[in-house]
């Protein structure tokens, strides 16, 4: 009799959850942006940590191909994209000038100032430092949320105003990717006060909005959800490529020899014989909660269906379409992949790709592709 051997694991430790970002394909969404709107400049949003998928490696890449504006939520945000990036690129704070001020004068980074308040923080600083401060400003036109409204706008200081180097004027579209009527109102209204500040850059489009025509254009384009492949024209073919695929391992794989309830609350019932694959990804790596019984993964090429409900850590997927030998330990499940990937997902959870990407938790270890990046 010999003993079992114990030099072989039996499987490969599993990797964790990762998320795989394809960087060529981001600049490649990029350019393809870029020939949408060819009279203009294309900057990049990279809010949220660039939506979740790692803003320093995704605005080098597009920097690399030539993308010079980039524009962050947060003070932190724009900090440390600036230490990331160096000196030249324009780095854009959105959320004002409330807070970071001399921070952002500091590291050049030109705050959007949204209301009569920033102006006020800007310009008195500026005047401290005994230099015009560049800024951006920002008309609401329908959001109700930032922005100057019309009124603010006309009563803006004129010494205030004096004291900064207006670099631009924006507005963001409410419904981009469907009320047209209301995207041409914006317009307007935004081109109305852009007439009171000639020379001033406009910049109203977001990712939709690149795709609204050549109207919307203007000096500048903002996008973000387009870059990382989310569709910018839903009820269309995408024009943009898939950039994430996320995939976990299967952790532990169950022939059920009996009838039996997976999962908690015991919400789905598997008929004896089911394969359950239980994969190590769950609502605090960002698989919402609500896709349990509602979406699918793939393994080994096949779509499966996510049963029971979704746990913190983990999800289970009936895996009874494949053969026992083809899911096992240490075996990667794909919750992303391919054309629409996001966005399919998002669909699932009733919500959209931008929180589908921004909800990818710290334990989803990120791997970038690095791809063509070429001018
Ligand atoms: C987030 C944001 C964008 C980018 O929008 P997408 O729909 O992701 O393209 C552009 N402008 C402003 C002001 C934003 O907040």
């Amino acid at each position: 009799m010999t003993t079992p051997s114990r030099e072989r694991l039996p499987v490969l430790p599993p990797l964790p959850a990762c998320a795989e970002v394809d960087l060529g394909a981001v600049v490649a969404n990029w350019r393809r942006l870029k020939d949408e709107a060819p009279g203009a400049e294309t900057a990049a949003v990279l809010k949220a940590g660039g939506y979740g998928l790692g803003a320093a490696p995704v605005a080098k890449a597009l920097r690399r191909a030539g993308c010079r504006t980039f524009y962050v939520a947060r003070v932190e945000e724009g900090l440390a994209l600036r230490a990331d990036l160096g000196p030249t690129p324009a780095i854009l704070v959105l959320e004002g000038a409330l807070r970071g001020a001399e921070d952002m004068a500091a590291k050049d980074i030109v705050p959007v100032l949204n209301q009569p308040l920033d102006l006020e923080v800007w310009s008195a600083l500026a005047r401290k430092l005994g230099r015009r401060l560049p800024a951006v400003l920002h008309l609401d036109t329908g959001m109700s949320r930032l922005g100057f409204s019309a009124a603010g706008f006309a009563r803006v200081d004129r010494d205030d105003a004096a004291a900064v180097d207006l670099r631009g004027l924006l507005s963001h579209l409410v419904a981009a990717e469907g009320d047209a009527e209301r995207s041409r109102r914006q317009r307007r209204d935004l081109m109305a006060a852009g007439a009171l500040l000639p020379g001033v850059p406009l910049s109203l489009a977001n990712s939709s909005g690149m795709f609204l025509g050549q109207d919307f254009h203007l000096a500048l384009c903002r996008p973000g959800i387009a870059l990382f492949g989310g569709n910018p024209t839903p009820g269309r073919p995408n024009p943009m490529r898939p950039v994430l695929r996320l995939t976990a391992p299967v952790l532990q794989v169950r022939r059920l020899d009996g009838p039996a309830s997976v999962g908690y609350g015991a919400t789905h019932a598997a008929p004896a014989g089911s394969l359950i694959a239980t994969v190590g990804i769950g609502y605090a790596d960002g698989y919402l909660r609500c896709l349990g019984g509602r979406s699918v993964a793939r393994i080994d090429g096949v779509e499966v269906p996510v049963v029971g409900r979704v746990s913190m850590d983990l999800i289970t997927v009936d895996a009874t379409a494949l053969d026992a030998g083809r899911v096992r330990p240490g075996v990667r499940a794909e919750l992303v992949w391919g054309d629409d990937g996001v966005d399919r997902l998002a669909e699932a959870a009733g919500t959209i790709a931008y929180e589908v990407l921004t909800r990818l938790g710290p334990r989803i270890e990120r791997r970038y592709l690095e791809g063509d990046s070429r001018p």
